[in-house]
């Protein structure tokens, strides 16, 4: 069986030897020169042993080095292991042994990480562990060092469509790290999925999340797989993104909602050529609906926002420019995909009731590697015998097939008997003036078992004080919505994809009632 991608993005190197390939902040690498260097890569690779399906492991902010060892992995027949340098050294040992790394490519700027990490490993071989770049100092041989007088003929391993592409580790903003698995038919189906959305050879996309999201991959692999440019950020800034938009002639972004409302909120935003953008996208967390009204009204192109799970499994998208009636929505099920709402105790809820969303698609993981007992768990079977997954998520679906979703069940509120979705509050306690940014968390009470609490950021040069604020949004809520009370903060704690980690706000609270 051929590679479908190790053989299909040879082609680019004679195809388009020298457009742009990756332009990152060291600047430009050809797509001749790119996969001149994966082949190095995938041939350096085996050569020091790697198997077929055996795990590369990188910790490493955004590079074109970072995409090369990607794909060169992938061309020796490995499975590439993305891993977030945001981890803490210890479970970074631990999804390493989990996955049983062969290999480790760490930046220079992880260095002081991997010390730490280092004396945890138990089965990775120091030889193996190697700098992406620089002169590799406090890691091991540098990749530019190890790739000397390795050949770049062309050879992709071969691999079925049942062969492991990568492992992708959980946020864990709602627990232990779990490992997803995912094949080469997962990764061919996203891609030509996402074509459909214009990410194709003439896309330049700008990719300013890190490599290690799976929201981030779903936008770089169909950029690299039809040949496409991509400009990549080691981090996320508002004004550099819009230079970098400009500068470049950017057509495409996925961002996460948190980075759309720091771009629109740039002072000089306005000033920006963006007339280049065709389509932007937007996954991992609500994105407002008056966010995408500011976004659609001063940047060009068309906006969709996807939900969906790593997990893969249940997918919608929302075309914002065709529903602007439907922007509180994650919009309908994709190709292929198809989502139904369950109460409790399984059971399927109609039309407009709220319950777990639970869906199915053309692609799903094969699993949490070493938890068949939590990728169990994950599943629930439709009175016709069909498999699907089940999401965490609270939702409803619309008289049109629009799907809602209220909150993470885990971050649901039961307030006397009463079910509280943080989103209603949240979305109020935005609509104030005074507030930037705002989290509701349930909070322990004697009298209710939980009550809402509201943790505000409030925006520079506003006084209005916690009752004003208070006052306001609880005259706006329902009688079981009511906010216990607020908290000013001067930020709210975000994982590296912007999701506010609920979680770490709410131990405190729990901590001292236990
Ligand atoms: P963990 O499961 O450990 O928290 P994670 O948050 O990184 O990890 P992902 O698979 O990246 O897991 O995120 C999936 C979740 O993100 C969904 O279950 C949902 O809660 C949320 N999500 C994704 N897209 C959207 C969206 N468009 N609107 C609202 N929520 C979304």
């Amino acid at each position: 069986p051929l590679n479908p991608i190790g053989h299909q993005i040879q082609q680019h190197a004679s195809q388009r030897a020298d457009q742009p390939a990756i332009i990152d902040e060291e600047g430009t690498v050809s797509w001749g020169a790119l996969i001149d260097r994966v082949n190095r890569i995938a041939n350096r690779l085996r050569e020091a042993g790697l198997e077929p399906g055996e795990a590369v492991a990188a910790v490493s902010e955004n590079s074109a080095d970072y995409v090369a060892l990607y794909l060169g992995t992938l061309v020796a027949g490995g499975c590439m292991v993305p891993l977030s340098g945001m981890a803490s050294a210890n479970a970074l040992a631990l999804m390493l042994e989990d996955c049983e790394a062969r290999f480790l490519f760490v930046s220079p700027k992880n260095a002081e990480l991997l010390s730490t990490l280092r004396s945890q490993l138990t089965t990775l071989d120091d030889s193996r562990i190697l700098a992406l770049r620089g002169n590799g100092d406090g890691i091991g041989a540098c990749l530019p060092d190890w790739l000397d007088g390795v050949s770049a003929i062309p050879a992709p391993a071969a691999v079925t469509l049942d062969a492991p592409f990568n492992i992708i580790y959980s946020s864990g903003t709602t627990g232990t790290p779990k490992g997803i698995l995912h094949d080469y038919r997962f990764r061919q189906r996203q891609i030509l999925r996402m074509s459909r959305f214009g990410l194709d050879g003439d896309a330049i996309n700008l990719v300013s999340t890190p490599l290690y999201s799976n929201t981030t991959l779903v936008s770089v692999l169909p950029t690299l797989f039809y040949g496409g440019t991509l400009v990549l950020m080691a981090k996320f800034n508002a004004h550099r993104f819009l230079e970098l938009s400009e500068q470049h002639r950017v057509t495409h972004a996925m961002l996460v909602p948190v980075q759309y409302q720091r771009i629109l909120a740039e002072p000089d935003f306005d000033r920006f050529d963006l007339s280049s953008y065709s389509l932007k996208l937007c996954t991992s967390a609500p994105l407002r609906a008056e966010v995408i009204a500011d976004a659609m009204a001063r940047w060009p192109g068309n906006i969709r926002e996807v939900y969906g799970l790593t997990e893969g499994g249940i997918s919608t998208c929302l075309d914002c420019a065709a529903h602007p009636d439907k922007w509180e929505s994650v919009g309908t099920p994709t190709e292929g995909a198809e989502v139904r709402v369950i109460d409790e105790a399984g059971r399927e809820l109609g039309q407009g009731e709220i319950g777990e969303i639970v869906g199915r698609a053309i692609s799903m993981m094969r699993g949490y590697i070493n938890r068949p007992e939590q990728t169990e768990e994950m599943l629930w079977t439709s009175p016709e015998g069909e498999i699907f997954y089940r999401s965490g998520d609270m939702g409803r679906i619309d008289e049109d097939g629009f799907v809602y979703i209220l909150d993470r069940r885990k971050d649901m509120i039961i307030s006397g008997g009463f079910n509280i979705y943080a989103v209603d509050l949240e979305k109020v306690l935005l609509a104030h003036p005074a507030v930037a940014d705002a989290a509701v968390i349930g909070i322990p009470s004697e009298h209710w078992g939980e009550t809402p609490l509201g943790l505000v950021v409030r925006r520079p040069g506003y006084t209005d004080s916690v009752a004003d604020i208070l006052d306001w949004a609880n005259e706006r809520l329902g009688k079981s919505q009511r906010l216990a009370t607020l908290e000013f903060r001067n930020d709210l704690p975000r994982s590296t994809i912007g999701k506010v980690l609920k979680r770490e706000l709410r131990a405190p609270y729990w901590d001292r009632h236990a």
